[in-house]
């Protein structure tokens, strides 16, 4: 072992030893440093100033009771979250997670990579992820609006446009930031757009927004394919979840030729070989709020599986858009074994080690996560733009702009990974792209 790995597995063990239970956090972090040893030989200074160190440690942690009253009159006691990990480049930014699965160490994984996958959009932005174990699976709208509203009771005091921006992220879409910020306002008594992002385009919103992490991983994963001489035209995909990532994703995927055949929730997925309709999709999801198996009611020639596994289904590109450690090694076989050209993860660490390693020895290309989804985060600081200058882009001007900052986050991660003698391992070239500009920043700024 080198002096500079023997250094990263010291760090590895202090952040264990100081996070007990926080396995995701871990798995995130080791994702990470291990790869940093090369920075480390080429940049004495950030091993003296302590960077990685430094890097693992959040700057801030605010947990809070979010009490509620449900339609019956019911009290409920919720736990908020709202970690600040760097804010080197720029204010804290990253979404909120309403999930039941949400613990301290979700947020802090979930914050953690989301440094990275700021720094790689090239804009001024900092890192942070919120959240709660709320479940909003069931509940009325106004049920919805009164959680919304106890949360931020106490997350006011600590967001602002130049301080943290939180965003949507799962169990969090147009309703509950349009919630939050009413609230907010109301609270406040000004009306200061750049606090939240993922806003209705009705009231101070970015157009884009809403599509721009499924687009982003698409338009990723249309580079990393024109790497390999390949394209979208007629390839069979994958994308598994129904959220917001997963149907964007899919509506770019079929406007650019592409076929997707196969979507998921939490309790199964749908099959249509002759093509997902998205329509329907978007009526049982986003109108209904209803589970994907009702999409058979209109199409019955489709297949409901609850048991089964979507990766199982041959395809040429897989895009994991559902959560955490959703694909494991015995999927990413099957995908290799089927000839899959590439994976772009719209979700965040939606692939275990195990799994990314066997991606990693094999032809397949593997965008990862903080990379291939960095478009959602990229269109919230287009949205700040917007909002700090008073103006709104058109669509076709937003959405260009954010197909350049993903071909340029796919170039960073190319080069920096051929630099460091990894050619095609886009997981080094993103890690070590993204540590170098925080760790430049952080140098710059002495000891703080
Ligand atoms: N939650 C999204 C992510 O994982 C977006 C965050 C944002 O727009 O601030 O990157």
């Amino acid at each position: 072992m080198t002096n500079a790995q023997q250094r990263i597995e010291a760090i590895f063990e202090q952040v264990i030893k100081r996070n007990p239970g926080e396995p995701e956090f871990h798995q995130a972090v080791r994702e990470v440093i291990d790869t940093l040893a090369p920075v480390l030989e080429k940049h004495p200074s950030y091993a003296e100033q302590k960077i990685i160190e430094r890097i693992c440690e959040p700057e801030r942690q605010i947990i809070f009771r979010v009490p509620w009253q449900d339609d019956n009159g019911e009290v409920h006691i919720n736990r908020g979250f709202r970690v600040g990990f760097n804010s080197a480049l720029g204010p804290y930014k990253g979404g909120l997670r309403f999930h039941p699965s949400v613990m301290l160490g979700t947020i802090k994984f979930l914050a953690f990579e989301q440094t990275f996958k700021n720094a790689l959009t090239g804009l001024p932005i900092g890192s942070g992820k919120g959240g709660s174990d709320f479940d909003p699976k069931g509940k009325s709208d106004s049920e919805v609006m009164r959680f919304c509203q106890s949360f931020m009771t106490e997350l006011y005091r600590h967001i602002g446009e130049l301080t943290d921006v939180p965003a949507g992220d799962m169990g969090v879409g147009a309703r509950e930031i349009g919630y939050l910020f009413g609230q907010y306002k109301r609270i406040t008594n000004r009306y200061e757009s750049g606090i939240l992002t993922g806003k209705s385009p009705s009231w101070g919103g970015a157009l884009v927004r809403k599509e721009a992490t499924g687009y982003g991983a698409v338009f990723f994963a249309e580079e990393m394919l024109k790497i390999k001489g390949r394209d979208l035209e007629g390839a069979k995909c994958l994308v598994s979840g129904s959220g917001n990532v997963a149907i964007y994703a899919m509506e770019k995927l079929q406007s650019l030729g592409a076929k997707v055949v196969a979507c998921s929730d939490s309790a199964g997925f749908i099959y249509d070989k002759t093509g997902i309709d998205l329509n329907t999709v978007k009526q049982v999801k986003e109108v209904e709020r209803q589970r994907i198996k009702n999409y058979v009611n209109e199409h019955p020639d489709a297949e409901y599986h609850e048991n089964d596994n979507i990766w199982d289904i041959p395809c040429d590109l897989a895009l994991p858009c559902a959560t955490q450690n959703e694909l494991d090694e015995n999927s990413a076989r099957t995908l290799i074994n089927n000839g899959c050209m590439a994976v772009s993860e719209g979700a965040n660490m939606p692939c275990t080690p195990e799994a990314v390693r066997l991606f990693l020895d094999s032809d397949v290309a593997y965008g990862p996560g903080k990379a291939a989804n960095a478009g959602g985060v990229a269109t919230s600081a287009l949205e700040m733009q917007q909002n700090a200058s008073r103006d709104s882009w058109s669509f076709e001007h937003t959405e260009k702009r954010l197909k350049e900052i993903m071909t340029n986050i796919h170039n960073d991660c190319y080069n920096t990974a051929e630099e460091f003698g990894y050619k095609g391992n886009y997981m080094v070239g993103a890690n070590i792209a993204s540590f170098r500009r925080v760790a430049e920043a952080m140098l710059a700024f002495g000891v703080i």
